[in-house]
């Protein structure tokens, strides 16, 4: 059996995760690469290297402001490594790991985004922490932190001999109840922190607690909760239900008895990043339409340059140059004629 560490927090509530379906490919969000594109950045100057080219000019400023705030000790020593893979051995299982960056006696992991850091244990009762210091550590004294990048705050967890010895203790229970109760999923309100709500079907199975509330009187403490799970069972089902129908309709479209089909269509959009950029970029085109213009710019830059007289095709390739904007290829579902 293999677990990873950074769902070691999910799995101490429900082992069944381990056994959920892989996520699809092709999922990743915008959210997601902006945090791999700061990791790549905040990886490439730790180790002394320049930052990759294909970063924008924010995603390089971030990873940049990142790094100057982390603490000059840090900083001015060179990692041991970065974005490494670890792997060990613990009560039968395999524990791997994917740690950001390595000193002596130090392992570092960047969080970026995700609402941090409201959303984060305290780094004691943080899992996938613990999980880094004993794979970095190899089970031995070292000093494990957690930078939240956005909010640029580092949290520490010392561990020294015993504190090393009680983190191997805490971890073997974790894993030994995953091994123990393979493929037991446990339903509760942390499925709703859960990264595997839509592919889970003992989750979307609680969304039949909806029906059942009472609509003649306030709901009960216990009652709201259980419909909070209930409704947040119902989305993920709706959304697999979605992405299942897309997936059908991007080889068959849907057809309807009207005629009109249910099929995918793609465009590309681009997206102003940074709004006061924006405003300056089409105050210098028009001030008088620049303040008219500066709401609609934020949604469709297009519209926006036309209306304050400039040429789209100019003004959107110098922003998206100057990673001011982004251009994406959007696909669309939507009933049309065939
Ligand atoms: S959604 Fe809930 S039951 Fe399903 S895997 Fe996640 S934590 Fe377990």
């Amino acid at each position: 059996m293999r677990l990873r560490a950074s769902s070691l927090p999910i799995l101490r509530n429900c082992p069944g995760y381990a056994s959920l379906p892989d996520e699809p490919e092709g999922d990743g969000t915008d959210y997601a690469s902006e945090g791999t594109a700061r990791h790549a950045g905040i990886a490439a100057l730790l180790m002394g290297e320049p930052i990759p080219a294909e970063l924008t000019p924010t995603q390089a400023a971030d990873a940049a402001d990142a790094v100057d705030w982390l603490p000059d000790d840090i900083t001015d020593v060179t990692p041991l490594g970065v974005e490494m893979e670890h792997s060990a051995e613990i009560e039968g299982v395999t524990l791997t790991g994917h740690t950001d960056a390595e000193w002596q006696g130090l392992v570092l992991d960047h969080k970026t985004g995700g609402g941090q850091p409201f959303n984060l244990p305290p780094i004691e009762d943080d899992l996938q922490m613990r999980a880094y210091g004993w794979l970095a550590g190899e089970g031995g004294p070292i000093t494990v932190g957690r930078y939240l990048t956005d909010v640029q705050r580092l949290d520490v967890l010392d561990l020294d001999e015993d504190g090393a010895r009680e983190n191997a203790e805490i971890l073997a229970d974790v894993v030994r109840f995953v091994r123990d109760h393979k493929g037991e999923f446990i339903t509760g309100g942390h499925c709703l922190e859960c990264y595997g709500r839509t592919r889970c079907d003992a989750y979307q199975a609680r969304a039949d607690l909806l029906p059942v509330l009472p609509r003649d009187r306030a709901l009960t403490d216990s009652e709201a909760s259980r419909a909070l799970v209930a409704l947040g069972a119902a989305k993920a089902l709706v959304k697999r239900v979605e992405a299942e129908l897309k997936e059908h309709a991007r080889v068959t479209p849907i057809a309807r008895d009207d005629g009109k089909v249910w099929a995918p269509s793609t465009y590309n959009t681009t997206r102003i990043k940074d709004g006061n950029a924006a405003f300056l970029r089409l105050y210098a085109l028009n001030p008088n339409e620049a303040l008219a213009v500066a709401k609609v710019a934020k949604g469709d830059v297009e519209a926006a340059v036309r209306r304050a007289g400039g040429d789209p095709d100019q003004v959107l390739a110098e922003m998206v140059d100057a990673g001011e904007a982004k251009t994406t290829e959007t696909t669309s579902f939507r009933w049309r004629k065939a």
